[in-house]
């Protein structure tokens, strides 16, 4: 049954993907975004677009009916969180409680919010389950699960069909949708930018971790399966109940072999130069996702590393050719 949704945070990385999954199955999708990091030449040309504050906008705008909601729209920057957390607790927090007393003042009956690895900080079991404690270590994992916890009570309280997705490490793209962040973090683009000289070298921060060739290890799930997975939330989602589910491949890459996969998507020799730790970075992340794949029937199927980044390959070099 097609939908009618709102998609907060669609004019970014995961949320336009997300958009134009969704409109290609055949929904309705009204995007929020205030643009503060998205683009809004990313949300997809059949997506109604508001700019503005996902809260501002979700109180004026859920009056007119809509099944649901996506709520990917945040602060999503580890190191501000913890210099600058006022913008995390209120631009997560408080923004999320307020879209939380919109849908429920509207009756929205569907709610699927974008929670992280970052809600279990420091592992203390590896894969991670959803079972295991959280303990984040940073603003931005514990303002991700205070929203958790709202979610939980009001689910419970006045009947929300609730679910969170903890991503692990989102990678890839989707034609033209894809990562394109003005303070870029994550290993994959910065990589790229190894590749193609906009740096000199890609710092491998730290050797000297226990795993296999001293680097450390992440679950980099395709940013497309990641996607699908939301559209499977939507489905499952059931009255009065808040599902949490990890979406990962299920398998560990090192930072060694993201840049060998690389290397081999883009047929160059990417220089790359051991530095210190970054601080906060645990050793091994790796994700168990039985759960989602027993309750919503999920699968990834883009799970080949060199597949992952040669699509982020394809999108990066897209870009830059759409700048010069
Ligand atoms: N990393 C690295 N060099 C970089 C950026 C990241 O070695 O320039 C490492 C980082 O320490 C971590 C992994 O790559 O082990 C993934 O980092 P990213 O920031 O992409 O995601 P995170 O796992 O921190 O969410």
């Amino acid at each position: 049954k097609a939908l009618k949704l709102i998609v907060t945070g669609g004019a970014g990385y995961i949320g336009s993907v997300c958009t134009a999954r969704l409109i290609e199955a055949g929904h309705e999708v009204t995007v929020v975004d205030d643009l503060s990091t998205g683009h809004g030449d990313a949300v997809h040309p059949r997506a109604r677009f508001i700019e503005g504050d996902a809260a501002e906008t979700a109180e004026t705008l859920l009056g007119e009916g809509f099944d649901g909601v996506l709520h990917f729209a945040a602060k999503s920057l580890v190191g501000e969180s913890m210099s600058d957390p006022a913008k995390y607790w209120h631009g997560n927090v408080l923004t999320s409680i307020r879209l939380l007393d919109a849908m429920r003042k509207h009756g929205t009956p569907r709610l699927v919010f974008s929670s992280t690895a970052a809600t279990y900080g420091e592992p203390k079991e590896s894969p991670i389950a959803e079972t295991a404690p959280t303990d984040p270590t940073n603003t931005y994992g514990a303002s991700k699960l205070a929203i958790d916890h709202a979610i939980t009570s009001y689910a419970r309280a006045h009947g929300l069909a609730a679910v969170s997705l903890r991503y692990f490490n989102v990678a890839g793209a989707y034609g033209s949708y894809g990562e394109r962040h003005t303070t870029e973090t994550h290993l994959i683009p910065l990589v790229f930018q190894a590749a193609t000289g906009e740096r000199p070298h890609i710092s491998i921060f730290g050797e000297d971790y226990p795993t296999d060739d001293g680097t450390a290890v992440r679950d980099y799930i395709h940013v497309v399966d990641l996607a699908d997975a939301h559209l499977l939330a939507l489905k499952h989602a059931a009255e009065g109940e808040h599902r949490i589910y990890n979406l990962g491949n299920g398998t560990g890459f090192s930072v060694r072999q993201v840049i060998d996969a690389c290397r081999e998507a883009t047929g160059l020799d990417i220089p790359a130069e051991v530095a210190p730790r970054r601080a906060g970075d645990p050793a091994v992340l790796v994700a168990a996702s039985d759960k989602a794949r027993e309750e919503l029937g999920w699968k990834p199927e883009r799970t080949d590393l060199i597949g992952i980044a040669r699509d982020a390959w394809e999108f990066a070099q897209a870009r830059r050719a759409a700048k010069s």
